[in-house]
C-alpha cells in the first residue's frame, strides 16, 4: 500500500487481507470498494481466507443517513440517482479481534457505473478516520476505484481541480487510473463546488444520463424511477419525496387546456441552445451563415425530467406522447435515444413540453 497523506493509504484487496488477518500497527479504518459490500468477498478471491466481522449498521438508498438527504445539505430536495432501498454502505467491526472499522460500498469499476452518489459518505468516512487513526482506502487493483475516492478526497480538503488532485495522488502512486466514466464524474464534483448538489443542472443531466443507461440496458422503467407530480397535492405522491421548497422555484409549467401544472421550474433540465453534433448543420440551412451563432434561434421546447404523470413512459417504449393527465391534451413528446430542440441541440434521453401547449406562471 502507498501513503498519500498522513493517516492515507491506498492499496488493493492483497492489501486489506493482509491487514483484516493480521492486524496492523498503523491501520485501524479501512474503506472497502470493490463490486460486493460483503465480506465474503474475501473468500471468494481467496478460498480459505475467513475474516470475522460484527455489524454496525447498514444504510440503503431512502433511509436515514441516505445521500438524498445527508446532514448539512438539508435544503437539497431532489432524489439522488441510485435505485432507492439499493444497499448505500454497511459499517461494521471487522478482521483480527474486532478492532478494525469497515466501511464497504458496492461500486463496480464500470465506465457506466453511479460513482458520485457514493461520494458524500466515502469522503466523510475518510475524515472522520484520519482523526481516530489511518484509514486504508482499497478496491481490487487499487488503481480505479480507490484512486478515484482518493482523487474526489484531495480536491474537496484541498481545493484541487480533478487533474490537479489526480497528478498529486500519482506522485504517491504512479498507476493509479480511474476510468473514464468516473473521471467524467469527478469533473462533475469540482463543478458543483465539490459537493454532490442534487438540485443542480449539472446533477439533473447526470441523473437523466443514469436513467437512460437503465433503460439501454432493458430495465423496466416504473413509477418508481420518475419524479413526483407536481400536479399532484403535496404528500400523494411518495412517502419517499421530501415536502416542497418553501418560497423558492415557483415558477410552474401549466396545461394550456386546462392549466393542470405539469412541471415545476425545478424540474426543468437545462441545456445550453445551439450546443450539440448538428447545431452547425442546422443554423448553416436555417441562417445561410454557418458562423453566425444561433442566438435568434430561441427554443420551442423545454426538457423535463420524466414525472409519474407521464404514464406512456412507463409502457415501455422508446418513444411515445405526454399528454396531460388532465384533460388529455398533446404536451409533448418523449424519446430514450433523443430528440433535437429548435436551437440545434440533441438531449438525450428527452421528455419535451412544446412551449405552444403550455403556460408559464407563478405559483
Ligand atoms: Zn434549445
Ligand atoms: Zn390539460
Amino acid at each position: 500500500m502507498h501513503l498519500v497523506r498522513e493517516n492515507l493509504f491506498i492499496g488493493n484487496i492483497g492489501d486489506a487481507a493482509e491487514i483484516l488477518q493480521n492486524g496492523s500497527t498503523e491501520i485501524t479504518h479501512i474503506l472497502s470498494v470493490l463490486s460486493s459490500a460483503s465480506i465474503s468477498f474475501f473468500s471468494e478471491w481467496r478460498s480459505g481466507l475467513t475474516i470475522p466481522t460484527k455489524e454496525i449498521k447498514k444504510v440503503y438508498v431512502g433511509g436515514s443517513g441516505d445521500v438524498a438527504a445527508p446532514e448539512g445539505h438539508s435544503h437539497d430536495d431532489s432524489k439522488s440517482s441510485l435505485a432507492p432501498q439499493k444497499l448505500l454502505y454497511s459499517l461494521e467491526y471487522a478482521g483480527k479481534d474486532l478492532k478494525l472499522v469497515r466501511m464497504a460500498l458496492p461500486i463496480k469499476d464500470m465506465e457506466s457505473e453511479n460513482l458520485l452518489d457514493y461520494l458524500d459518505p466515502c469522503l466523510d468516512f475518510i475524515d472522520r478516520s484520519r482523526k481516530e487513526g489511518s484509514v486504508l482506502v482499497h478496491c481490487f487493483a487499487g488503481v480505479s476505484r480507490s484512486a478515484a475516492i482518493i482523487t474526489a478526497y484531495l480536491m474537496r480538503t484541498e481545493q484541487l481541480s480533478q487533474e490537479d488532485a489526480l497528478e498529486s495522488l500519482k506522485l504517491s502512486c504512479e498507476f493509479v487510473c480511474p476510468n473514464d466514466g468516473f473521471l467524467e464524474q469527478l469533473k462533475m464534483f469540482e463543478e458543483m463546488g465539490y459537493k454532490v448538489d442534487h438540485a443542480s443542472p449539472i446533477y439533473k443531466r447526470f441523473r437523466l444520463k443514469v436513467l437512460g443507461d437503465s433503460y439501454n440496458r432493458g430495465e423496466k422503467i416504473d413509477s418508481s424511477k420518475l419524479g413526483a407530480d407536481p400536479g399532484l397535492p403535496a404528500g400523494s405522491s411518495s412517502v419517499l419525496e421530501a415536502p416542497p421548497k418553501e418560497g423558492i422555484n415557483r415558477t410552474a409549467y401549466r396545461c394550456k387546456k386546462c392549466r393542470r401544472i405539469v412541471a415545476l421550474q425545478e424540474n426543468v433540465v437545462d441545456h445550453t441552445p445551439g450546443e450539440g453534433e448538428t447545431s452547425f448543420e442546422w443554423n448553416k440551412r436555417r441562417s445561410g451563415n454557418p458562423f453566425n451563432k444561433s442566438s435568434q434561434t430561441e427554443c420551442s421546447s423545454v426538457f423535463v425530467e420524466p414525472l409519474r404523470w407521464m404514464t406512456t413512459v412507463e409502457e415501455g417504449g422508446l418513444e411515445g406522447k405526454l399528454s396531460c393527465a388532465h384533460c388529455d391534451a398533446r404536451l409533448g413528446y418523449f424519446n430514450w435515444s433523443g430528440i433535437q430542440c429548435s436551437c440545434g441541440s440533441w438531449i438525450t434521453p428527452a421528455f419535451q413540453l412544446h412551449k405552444s401547449r403550455v403556460d408559464i406562471s407563478t405559483v
